[in-house]
């Protein structure tokens, strides 16, 4: 069975913690590997590898950073294949979403060959007489990230394209679902000519990223999970003194409106309901069909569903792969008998007709008349259910979404410009989709929801990435000029 180490100072570092965890075939069901889960001394190792390569890395000059990023960028490009087959072999999403899901993060790498551009600094001449002013962004030092099962490749690409790009060095904790990826990039990144310990991985559970939070020389962690373990890190990061961003879950709602046209919104609520069998911060999870809509809406999804493919990720045929584990396809599914009880009605119910054998499948679902107030509105399920609220106006359908406690996506469907730049104006969520269902920010824009989907301040890759992993300095600077030289006691003058 495969094992799973840690990357420390260019190489592989099988654990000695004793300490590990199983991984799986999501499709199968089946145990394929063990990964390490990291002591303390583990991470202490990885951080002082992070320390020692800084020094050296931060003197590189940005022309090389950005040489070695394009080659980054040509490997990964070179190797996208490889890398999804890891992602859907650990994660379960089928090969073509697997593939989307790197190209997706090759983008970051793509905005982080800037880093010479994006690290221009300000320059003011004679802000006095003979005194100029400039403006420099320098790295942070050690930085980390700690990252979700779902993107085990994309999410980690938000954070140490930019973080490494500006001069800092990387200490990747992955989740322990579907760790492979990360190794697989390591490598790439050293082809690439990364120097050794400028980018690090840990594998591990709660003790990895609690020593994370506590270690003196971390000076930053981005993080991206679930909304309870975001704030944890959040508080715990910051009150050890550390820059911390943390995205946290989310339940993205897509408003359709009376005018909208409903075959193409019910295209876009099926694929970005189901994509990735639900598993993506960005998925939609409740249709809120506004005015009447919902009849005819809810029958146009529920045409669409019998002809989803559900099946393992390296079928070509398949179009939605399984779920992470068992427990959270359990999980999942209890959400259907929820609902029953709770009065919404099951129009089509993943729990039937699923794929043989002992994989972690579930089927797509369509739950209409969701209320407020229960737990498949309430709960972020993380799967393939779409839930159907009907509210009778767009206020109604606004009061709900900013009510909700995430505002990371949303979308509206209308072919009404006014209705849609009111519905940019008024909702609080921090990415907006207008007729687009999944509105991920390109790489060269930022990424971050409002509310309990982030806690910081600070929002994840593109321009506020290079803002994260870096501080500003202001310098002010005479040049001597005996000439002009005076003793002169009061404050600086600048006019
Ligand atoms: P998770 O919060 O369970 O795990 C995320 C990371 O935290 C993993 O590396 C994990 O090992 C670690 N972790 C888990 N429990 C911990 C604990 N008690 N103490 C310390 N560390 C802990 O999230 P997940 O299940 O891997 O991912 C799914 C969640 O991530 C969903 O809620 C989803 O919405 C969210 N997500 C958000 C975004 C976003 O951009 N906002 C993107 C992707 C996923």
């Amino acid at each position: 069975m495969k094992r799973i180490n840690h990357w420390i100072g260019g190489k592989l570092v099988p654990s000695e913690s004793g300490r590990s965890g199983p991984v799986y075939n999501p499709a199968t069901g089946e145990q394929t590997g063990t990964v390490d889960f990291a002591s303390v001394d583990e991470v202490d190792a990885a951080v002082a590898a992070a320390k020692e390569a800084f020094a050296g890395w931060r003197a590189a000059s940005l022309s090389r950073r950005a040489d070695v990023l394009f080659r980054v960028r040509a490997l990964v490009d070179e190797h996208r294949k490889d890398i999804a087959m890891l992602l859907t072999a650990e994660h379960g999403k089928v090969l073509s979403d697997a593939i989307g899901e790197v190209q997706r993060g090759l983008e970051n790498i793509e905005f982080a060959c800037g880093v010479p551009h994006l690290l221009k600094g300000g320059y003011s001449e004679a802000a006095a007489t003979g005194v100029d002013v400039y403006s420099i962004r320098q790295p942070l030092g050690v930085v980390a990230g700690i990252t979700p099962f779902n993107f085990p490749a994309m999410v980690p690409m938000w954070m140490f394209a930019n973080a490494i790009a500006c001069g800092n060095t990387f200490v990747l904790k992955p989740s322990e679902k579907d760790p492979s990826a990360s190794l697989y990039i390591a490598e790439l990144l050293r082809e690439a000519g990364v120097p050794d310990g400028v980018f690090n991985v840990v594998q591990g559970d709660k003790v990895a990223v609690d020593r994370i939070l506590e270690h003196p020389d971390i000076a930053a962690v981005s993080f991206v999970g679930s909304t309870p373990i975001a704030k944890y890190i959040y508080e715990r990061g910051t009150r050890h003194g550390k820059r911390v961003q943390a995205l946290g879950g989310a339940k993205n709602h897509m408003v359709v409106l009376p005018d909208a046209d409903l075959d193409m919104a019910a295209d876009a609520a099926v694929s970005a309901g189901f994509g990735s069998a639900g598993e993506r911060c960005m998925a939609i999870s409740v249709l809120v069909a506004v005015g009447g809509v919902g009849d005819q809406l809810v029958a146009r999804i529920a045409e669409r569903l019998p002809k989803v493919k559900v099946g393992p990720g390296t079928e070509p045929d398949s179009e939605m792969g399984p779920l992470i584990t068992r427990e959270h396809r359990d999980k999942v599914a209890s959400y259907l008998e929820a609902a029953e009880r709770d009065g919404a009605k099951v129009v089509a119910d993943g729990r039937q007709g699923l794929p043989e054998g002992d994989g972690f499948f579930l089927g797509v679902s369509l739950v209409d008349d969701v209320q407020p107030g229960t737990a498949c509105y309430d709960d972020e399920i993380f799967g393939p259910v779409l839930s159907v609220v009907r509210v009778d106006t767009y206020d109604q359908a606004v009061r709900l979404i900013n009510d909700n406690t995430w505002g990371n996506g949303t979308a509206i469907f209308t072919r009404d410009g006014g209705a849609a730049r009111q519905f940019q104006w008024d909702v609080e969520v921090g990415m907006v989709g207008i007729n687009v269902p999944i509105p991920v920010p390109v790489g060269y824009y930022s990424f971050g929801g409002w509310k309990a989907s982030l806690f910081g301040d600070t929002h994840m890759y593109g321009p506020e990435g290079i803002s994260f992993y870096t501080r500003g300095k202001v310098v002010t600077a005479r040049w001597p000029d005996p000439s002009t030289s005076t003793v002169d006691l009061g404050f600086p003058q600048t006019r």
